[in-house]
């Protein structure tokens, strides 16, 4: 197929933050985009050439983005994996409805890993109440976890004793969910791969993810960990992107055990907050990325040009009907400030964030914290 140039018409649906940096990287580049999201506010949609303002499965949007677009791709996986296919008759769409069913069902998702002879944690398909008349304690203390639409730590309860398991299900709504062991965590870390429909790929460098109430707070890079487990983390993320035949960008998030064994947690079908240092740190990012596979080119350079850590910035800093004084953080040169343009700041909402890039990324760190302070 040939590759797709500026300035052709892109399209995404969905119009958050993600879908944002999506249209800016493309408009960046010559394309134009059109943005489907159901938000007359939606953040993507100043930037976009279209905002189709209608509803995932509005069948009049989806036609026009199918007439209109010469590819299509997305900015979240609860996306109709469905619709991704019924456009993918008529326009390119990466990564494919297929790859999107995976990652939204974490049944599906854990038994694609295994099968990619990748590890997951021990974890036990529950679909109705009759799959926990087993023995359960290879599995606790664990963490239940519905199968879909969970995110942010949301959907999810810890659980100690089988009688838990089977209230903390019910409370749920009986729907399907995964039972994981609780493991021991050294780190978490992240590699986002950028893979084309001629198998060419290239994986960024690894980040080191720390999370607040479930919510990913800073991302450290490189990764403070062996570059041989940098290495091989990187590997397996491609390793996954292969065995699924992947087209376009994928987030690996692994969990770093105390013996320095890594175990895949989960993957996103798209960029990825963890990979927003790629924004200011790396020869291409991962929005760049998007853009490259979606259009059939050759997956940029994604060699990290500085250490860098990303802070995320929530609503929750806002003050009653003001804005938090970015004075001290606009004057820091090797900072920079990257705001989602949403009206709304309510706590736990990702409104922006900022990365600094530094000669090391602990002395980055130290200056995220002190930087914090003034917000
Ligand atoms: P989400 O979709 O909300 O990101 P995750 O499965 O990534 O869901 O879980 C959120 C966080 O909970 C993880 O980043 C990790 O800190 C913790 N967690 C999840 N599963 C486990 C587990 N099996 N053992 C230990 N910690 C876990
Ligand atoms: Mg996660």
């Amino acid at each position: 197929m040939p590759a797709i140039l500026p300035p052709s018409m892109l399209g995404i649906l969905g119009g958050g933050q993600l879908g944002r940096m999506f249209v800016v990287a493309a408009k960046t580049m010559g394309y134009r985009v059109t943005v489907l999201d159901p938000d007359p506010l939606a953040p993507a949609a100043s930037f976009a050439d279209v905002h189709l303002c209608a509803d995932f499965s509005d069948a009049e949007a989806l036609a026009q983005m199918a007439r209109t677009c010469a590819a299509i791709t997305t900015e979240f996986e609860n996306v109709d994996a469905d619709a991704m296919r019924r456009l993918a008759q008529s326009t390119r769409v990466s990564p494919s409805g297929d790859c999107v069913a995976i990652a939204q069902d974490r049944i599906a998702e854990k038994s694609w890993i295994n099968m990619a002879g990748l590890p997951t944690t021990a974890y036990l398909a529950i679909e109705q109440q009759a799959d926990l008349d087993t023995d359960l304690s290879a599995y606790l203390p664990g963490i239940l976890k519905t199968a879909r639409l969970g995110y942010d730590g949301k959907g999810q309860r810890r659980v100690s004793h089988p009688a838990d398991v089977c209230a903390a299900f019910v409370d749920m709504g009986s729907q399907a969910c995964v039972l994981e062991k609780m493991l021991d965590l050294k780190l978490e870390v992240s590699a986002v791969v950028a893979r084309t429909s001629h198998a060419q790929i290239e994986v960024f460098p690894v980040a080191e993810n720390h999370h607040a109430e479930g919510i990913l707070d800073v991302s450290i890079v490189p990764a403070r960990i062996d570059a041989a487990l940098a290495d091989k983390a990187r590997a397996m993320a491609c390793k996954l992107a292969e065995a699924l035949d992947y087209v376009g960008v994928l987030t690996v998030e692994f969990f770093v055990l105390q013996d320095d064994s890594l175990v895949i947690n989960e993957i996103a079908p798209r960029p990825h907050n963890s990979g927003h240092y790629t924004l200011d740190a790396c020869i291409n990012d991962q929005f760049q990325q998007q853009v490259r596979t979606l259009c059939g080119l050759m997956p940029g350079r994604p060699d990290l040009l500085s250490p860098c850590v990303m802070a995320n910035i929530l609503g929750d800093i806002w003050p009653e009907g003001g804005e938090p004084d970015w004075a001290v953080l606009m004057e820091a040169p090797n900072a920079h400030l990257h705001l989602y343009g949403k009206q709304d700041a309510r706590p736990g909402r990702k409104m922006g964030h900022f990365t600094v890039l530094s000669s090391c990324a602990d002395e980055a760190l130290e200056q995220v914290r002190a930087l914090r302070e003034t917000l």
